[in-house]
């Protein structure tokens, strides 16, 4: 069977070009074909020799995705339909954010992991779609690539920031994240820096401790969306199993091997975690270890009776936080006309549903 080179990590790559017994230049182009020049096959890898190439073809196999759809919406966010070679559909976002005089500064991309997912948060389109399965580390760097063309016929500009986000649960597809964000940063790829690259998690704490133990270079964001056990059990089952206490102990795990802040993404739901109770505790939650917090204001979701917070309860909300010392950042969602705000994404065409963790 041929070998799927795309999965692979550089280190893997060395070693199969010295199995091959190539020089160690060699391992770099193909890695650069691989992650930078979207080669569909050995072929297309023109700097190589023919008869190398011709060995190749007959040992690698290269995976792809393909573009399937985009929508743009009024305010500069785009979203993105990718095929996966299983006809699996997944999305992806770049949201540019603007100088006054309307150039460019931030452009920020929003990949996926898997295909939908299995810890059906019960705001979240998704989460309804059930899982799937993970992605390959090329088939997250290929949403990145084709991404950062469009960016630059847009806006004259490479991408520069990253949030895993999308569809799935980044650490519950550990080791193809981590491969994918190590790619994107090597300048063979995208060479990105790491610490414009934010991997989220709703809090699983093996592999927060795990980031923490490999002393890796990224950002770590945390969903919490509730500052009560007995909140989150009622949105994110996950917390059933993995609880604020068992998070708390990660993340001071994570921060004493790191010394990385956190992220927290809060998302505001009307009457449900925006009350000055609610400000209070995430006060004493954001205390643990360094970190910000992220206010988002819920884009609403077809069939979810979550609703998103009323302003005037979003300025008491951050007016109960910064009285504790507390700064809050109110990211309000983009795209909310095409769907493509946070918790958004998902495919809806008609399929059976995935595997779920339980229902939301
Ligand atoms: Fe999965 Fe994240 Fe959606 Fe929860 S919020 S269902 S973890 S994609």
């Amino acid at each position: 069977m041929k070998m799927d080179v795309k999965s692979l990590t550089k280190f893997e790559i060395e070693e199969l070009c010295e199995q091959l017994g190539l020089k160690r230049y060699r391992s770099d182009q193909i890695f650069q074909w691989l992650f930078q020049k979207q080669a569909r096959s050995a072929s297309d890898m023109t700097n190589l020799p023919k008869d190398l190439r011709n060995e190749l073809d007959k040992k690698i196999h290269i995976t792809n995705i393909e573009p399937a759809g985009r929508q743009d919406s009024r305010d500069g966010t785009i979203k993105f339909l990718f095929r996966l070679h299983d006809n699996h559909l997944i999305e992806a976002v770049l949201i540019p954010e603007f100088y006054d005089d309307g150039v460019a500064n931030r452009l920020t991309v929003c990949i996926s992991s898997q295909v939908g997912c299995v810890f059906g948060c019960a705001f979240c389109a998704t989460g309804k779609m059930g899982y799937f399965r993970s992605l390959i580390s090329g088939e997250i760097v290929d949403q990145l690539q084709f991404i950062n063309e469009v960016s630059l016929e847009k806006y004259g500009k490479k991408i520069n920031n990253v949030v895993y986000m999308g569809m799935g649960e980044p650490l519950h597809n550990y080791d193809a994240v981590i491969n994918s964000a190590k790619i994107i940063t090597d300048p063979l790829s995208l060479g990105l820096s790491p610490r414009r690259i934010t991997i989220s998690t709703v809090g699983l704490t093996k592999r927060i401790k795990q980031m923490g133990d490999q002393k890796l270079p990224f950002n770590l964001a945390i969903s919490l969306h509730a500052a009560t056990d007995e909140k989150r059990d009622k949105i994110m089952p996950i917390n059933a199993s993995m609880n604020l206490k068992a998070l708390r102990e990660a993340l001071i795990h994570y921060h004493n091997k790191t010394g990385h802040h956190v992220t927290y993404e809060y998302l505001l739901f009307d009457e449900f975690n925006d009350s000055i109770d609610d400000a209070r505790r995430l006060a004493g939650i954001v205390k643990w270890v360094p970190s910000k917090i992220n206010v988002i204001m819920y884009n609403n979701v077809a069939g979810v009776s979550l609703q998103r917070a009323r302003e005037n309860r979003l300025n008491t909300f951050l007016r109960t936080l910064r009285d504790k010392d507390i700064t809050a950042t109110v990211r309000r969602s983009r795209g909310d006309d095409i769907d493509a705000g946070c918790g958004q994404l998902a495919i809806r065409e008609d399929q059976p549903k995935g595997k779920t963790m339980a229902k939301p």
